[in-house]
């Protein structure tokens, strides 16, 4: 596969860069997210406006939007434009009761990163599978619930959690469907789709984990956004008027490394920088793009590299907008220091660099670093250590790391 290197994309044309020169990558025609722009200026700017105040109250309000508790800082986590730690002590002025709750949330983000990172990346069902009765017809059209959700994953690339677990509850408990296509579709469109988060997201929803289904039903609806049952076609005709139907749950073989992790070590990365040579360059992830990225810090002149992954991106045919987003972050920080930008095999690409990097709790990043083989690696901002006790559920997970 051939390796190129590509202009750098400036943030008024991050539209039109990526259509040409990753257009032929994506499911759709490129268009920025019609109400997020990618870097470290607009993640900077999204975390000193969040107010954590009534975020325990509103967090899972869905309409009006105005009524909303949510920090939409989601997509800079997910890219390490924001890292938990920071987010952590954002919020620590704020009541005690939303803090604690918003930092529950940062803890299930990193839940969902130490459960991905131990199990390899596993896609199979955590404790529990589902008996998909599938090919059930696609019964949302016309429900206003349904249309909201898909019109907001499609043209913003983000959903409240609430109207994530309606989506998923809906196309999995009620219609029968697989999690896994669902996670699928969630991650092409998704600004902060990670296969860390969607995952258990998908998981928790059909009961995978706990072995306790989340059903979704018009209650639901009439109690966060009652303003579109009312405007609803199907209001005297809701499809999902009753609760679901009980799905059938078989218990699963365990996932080796859920209920204890053997290589708690491997999973953390390493702890102090690893630094075999002199590095020429720092290589730039998608987990990790922030200015305070541990291996830009650490190399303050050197270029900074970022591959768009050619054989991994077609094979995932993500919404154009997720790459554009990450055109604006790479446009972003150009304006602070010099990026390379290649599109190929990152193997390949880097195969006559020296480089630096920042380790990522991603099976992905391992593959690829085995073969890269940095001269400098440096570690990931973690917010808890990663433990070797039980990750079976979130509780067991969050009191086997005392927090
Ligand atoms: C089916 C499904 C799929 C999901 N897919 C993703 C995904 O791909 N990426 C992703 O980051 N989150 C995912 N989530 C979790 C959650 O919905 C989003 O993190 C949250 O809605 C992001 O909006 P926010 O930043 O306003 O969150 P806030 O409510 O403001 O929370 C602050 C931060 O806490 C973290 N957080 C909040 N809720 C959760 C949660 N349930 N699980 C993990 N972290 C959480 C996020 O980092 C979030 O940015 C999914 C949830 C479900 C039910």
């Amino acid at each position: 596969m051939t390796v190129r290197e590509l202009p750098s994309p400036t943030l008024d044309d991050a539209v039109g860069w990526t259509r040409t020169h990753l257009g032929d990558l994506v499911c759709d025609d490129v268009a920025a997210s019609r109400s997020f722009v990618g870097g470290q200026t607009a993640a900077d700017t999204a975390l000193a406006t969040y107010d954590v105040r009534g975020y325990a109250a509103r967090r899972n309000q869905v309409f009006p939007v105005s009524a909303r508790g949510a920090s939409r800082l989601s997509p800079f986590i997910r890219h390490g434009l924001l890292t938990l730690p920071r987010v952590w002590d954002h919020v620590a002025d704020g009541p005690s009761r939303d803090v604690a709750k918003f930092r529950d949330e940062l803890l299930w983000q990193e839940y969902a990163r130490h459960l991905y990172a131990r199990t390899g990346g596993t896609s199979r069902s955590l404790r529990y599978g589902v008996r998909e009765h599938g090919g059930a017809a696609r019964r949302e059209s016309g429900m206003a619930c349904m249309d909201v959700v898909r019109d907001e994953l499609l043209h913003d690339g983000w959903l409240v959690n609430q109207t994530r677990m309606w989506f998923a509850s809906h196309w999995t408990v009620r219609l029968g469907n697989g999690w896994r296509d669902g996670e699928d579709h969630f991650f092409a469109h998704l600004l902060d789709g990670s296969r860390a988060a969607n995952r258990l997201g998908w998981q928790w929803t059909v009961g995978a984990g706990t072995g306790k289904p989340y059903g979704f039903s018009r209650w639901q609806v009439e109690k966060r956004a009652p303003e579109l049952c009312a405007g609803c076609e199907l209001r005297l005709a809701c499809p999902v008027q009753q609760w679901p139907d009980d799905v059938e749950l078989v218990a699963a073989a365990p996932v080796p490394g859920v209920v204890r992790d053997p290589a708690p070590v491997e999973t953390r990365g390493p702890s102090q920088p690893v630094v075999t040579a002199s590095a020429d360059a720092v290589w730039l992830t998608a987990e990790s793009l922030g200015d305070d990225d541990p291996a830009l810090v650490a190399y303050p002149d050197l270029p900074a590299v970022f591959v768009f992954d050619e054989p991994l991106l077609s094979r995932l045919s993500l919404s154009g907008k997720r790459l554009v987003f990450l055109a604006q972050a790479l446009a972003d920080l150009a304006e602070r220091r010099e990026v390379r930008i290649l599109r190929g095999d990152p193997v390949e690409a880097l195969a006559d660099r020296a480089v630096a990097t920042t380790y990522a709790p991603v099976p992905g990043w391992t593959t690829r670093a085995t073969r890269v083989a940095p001269v400098s690696v440096h570690p990931w901002p973690w917010l808890v250590e990663p433990h070797s006790g039980s990750a079976a559920s979130f509780t067991a997970w969050r009191r086997a790391a005392r927090v």
